[in-house]
């Protein structure tokens, strides 16, 4: 089979994404490839496609058991011959497996890192055909990461010692150069084709949401997507035991996920999640990595991340099959606090000298005020995200929370001089709080001491909050009128910004997302529908209906199977088989995602509703 063949009657789908293509012609032209593309891109099958074209057998290096587990069965359902080999299994399960593969049994083997140093595998490998040797999460290479693995610096070693070299393809989600560099040194590849796609996930959408209650929002959003998966990041367990006990005194049917739980529960929680058993679950960012599930629909996160690295790589697990789903961010004050705190507590590095350790905690900072500044801008927080990733990208993407809110804007000039000049006579050594205050009179003990009473600015805002003056003061920092040091102290000066504004020849403005009177407080509260991506088919009643008949018959076959339902068929096969409603092979072979295999295995079953539901009488399944 050529490249053609295997992506339609292998996959089901009918062509290639953004650069999956290019990096497979690499692979079978025999040369090392570095692939690096965002979650949900499709890097699985950039090496899965060459490996079933090649002679021989292709070892894929992965970090996790439950990630090798999903992508074998995932390969076997669509009738491809693959195996894992890891701690799961019994010393005499892997014999037999090393002997099957010996024989040629197999044309795909994921292995754990620890495994390429071992005896028996070195030495099958060593005597068989091996045309590819695939590092997938390759990151875990790299010491500076949080997914450090040491066994993945042996995988050179073992490159090495095969007789003939295979080719050698990495992939991972993480673009820092940092990371790259690792990859590319400690792997030696040979003149590699380096892919580094665009970070942009169109099908999501990005909110950020400032509530009153934050538990309320969630039991609201959660029972408006009652049939959908979703899950809510908090930032430590206890905030993760508090919600799942609330959401579960509500009657919500819920999991949890965090360190703190023994490792039967977490996995059980984990593998209920993947089978659709539960469709929510609550957790700390130790829930994720192994995490494939396709059929995400929302991610939020209860308590602001500490970086955008952190924020865009778990909010990425929504969407991977590419239908929309939206990631949610709810915002506040006292976030900021938690993950300064965080950081300060964080335990050092025992191997960084203390320079370096300064270094480290400077770069968190950095992370975290940037991250501030993702929850408090008005501009489009896709745009936010691909510059920070300094990824090229046009200005607005109608799909957040900015690009779809009304703007109100109040000239706040007159107050915009005052703070200008409290700033200056301050001299830049006090920070926000301490300005408001002081523009409001506050009596607080604090500012009498420091004789605040005698300042020329005091009380120069007496008739505003000190929250109305903090929310001008925060605006002018993001429209660049003021500044503020990067340490956790944050003193405020003026920039030559403020200038035209000090002398009157420009104005200011806050600006404010105007809240219409019959609409929830929360603009992520629309149905999902409202906002799909562009270009995108959306079911109507019928279809949605026909949807949940063919997801109930996919959820049986799974438990038949023991596999999770998105590994039968995803969200989007299902969707695009109730748009095309295909009553024969022909039509069925055309639905994205049905190969030959599953065609075989259950095209019939699935055509059987279709045809129930027709009952042989033209049906619109989409919105006009
Ligand atoms: P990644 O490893 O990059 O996060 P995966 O390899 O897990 O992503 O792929 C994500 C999803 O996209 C999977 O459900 C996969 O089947 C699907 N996919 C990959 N390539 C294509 C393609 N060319 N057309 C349609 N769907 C695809
Ligand atoms: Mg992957």
């Amino acid at each position: 089979m050529n490249k053609y063949e295997v992506l339609k009657n292998i996959f089901g789908y009918d062509s290639f994404r953004d650069g999956q293509e290019s990096l497979i012609d690499a692979i079978l032209n025999g040369r090392d490839v570095l692939g690096i593309m965002p979650t949900g891109a499709g890097k699985s099958l950039c090496y899965q496609v060459p490996a079933l074209v090649m002679e021989g057998i292709t070892i894929v290096v992965s970090p996790l058991i439950s990630l090798m587990k999903d992508q074998v069965h995932a390969l076997n359902e669509a009738g491809v011959h693959a195996a894992y080999i890891n701690s799961s299994l019994t010393e005499g399960q892997i014999s037999k497996a090393l002997e099957y593969a010996s024989r040629g049994q197999y044309k795909i083997i994921y292995v754990a890192p620890e495994r390429l140093d071992t005896y028996g595998f070195v030495s099958f490998a060593r005597q068989a055909d091996i045309s590819q040797v695939t590092v997938d999460e390759a990151h875990c290479i790299s010491q500076w990461g949080q997914d450090f693995r040491p066994g993945y610096l042996h995988i050179l070693d073992f490159v090495n010692k095969l007789g003939k070299r295979p080719v050698v393809s990495a992939f991972t989600a993480t673009a820092t150069e940092k990371v790259k560099e690792d990859i590319l040194n400690s792997l030696k590849l040979q003149d590699p084709k380096v892919m580094v796609t665009g970070f942009d996930r169109d099908n999501l959408y990005f909110g950020v949401e400032t509530v009153k209650r934050k538990s309320d929002f969630v039991f609201d959003y959660v029972m408006k997507h009652r049939q959908e998966s979703g899950i809510i990041y908090c930032a430590t367990r206890k905030n993760v035991d508090q919600l799942y006990l609330s959401l579960l005194k509500q009657g919500v049917q819920v999991l949890r996920y965090h360190a703190g739980l023994s490792n039967e529960e977490r996995r059980q929680n984990q593998e209920d999640f993947i089978y659709d058993r539960g469709n929510v679950i609550v957790a700390t960012n130790a829930f994720g990595m192994g995490i494939d599930k396709s059929n995400v629909r929302y991610v939020i996160h209860y308590n602001m991340p500490q970086s955008l690295e952190n924020y865009y790589q778990e909010a990425g697990r929504a969407g991977r099959d590419g239908e929309s789903a939206e990631c949610i961010l709810l915002y506040s004050g006292q976030d900021v606090m938690i993950n300064r705190f965080l950081i300060e507590n964080k335990e050092d590095n025992p191997e960084l000298d203390p320079v370096q350790i300064m270094s480290v905690r400077q770069k968190d900072e950095e992370r975290l005020r940037l991250m501030v500044n993702y929850c408090t801008t008005h501009d489009c927080l896709r745009k936010y995200i691909l510059d920070y990733f300094g990824d090229e990208n046009e200005c607005r993407c109608d799909n957040c929370s900015n690009c779809k809110a009304e703007f109100e804007y109040e000239d706040v000039t007159e107050e915009a001089v005052a703070i200008v000049s409290c700033a200056m006579e301050l001299r830049g050594r006090y920070g926000a709080t301490t300005l408001a205050g002081i523009l409001a009179g506050s009596k607080a003990a604090k500012l009498k001491n420091m004789g605040a009473m005698s300042f020329k600015s005091y009380g120069k805002l007496e008739n505003m909050s000190e929250g109305g003056i903090r929310e001008i003061i925060n605006e002018m920092i993001l429209e660049g009128v003021l500044k503020t040091t990067q340490d956790k102290y944050a003193l405020v000066s003026p920039t030559e910004e403020a200038v035209p504004i000090l002398v009157g020849e420009k104005s200011f403005s806050l600006k404010r997302i105007a809240k219409k009177k019959e609409e929830p407080a929360f603009a992520a509260m629309r149905p999902v529908k409202s906002k799909s991506k562009a270009g995108e088919i959306l079911l109507n009643s019928k279809g949605d209906e026909l949807f949940e008949k063919l997801r109930l018959l996919r959820k049986e076959i799974a438990t038949a199977e023991k596999v999770p339902p998105y590994i039968v068929f995803s969200d989007k096969t299902l969707k695009d088989m109730c748009v095309k409603l295909p009553q024969d092979k022909q039509s069925m072979l055309t639905v994205s995602g049905v190969g030959d295999n599953k065609y075989d295995r259950y095209g019939q079953q699935f055509m059987d509703i279709i045809k129930e539901f027709t009952a042989g009488e033209p049906v619109s399944t989409v919105l006009d």
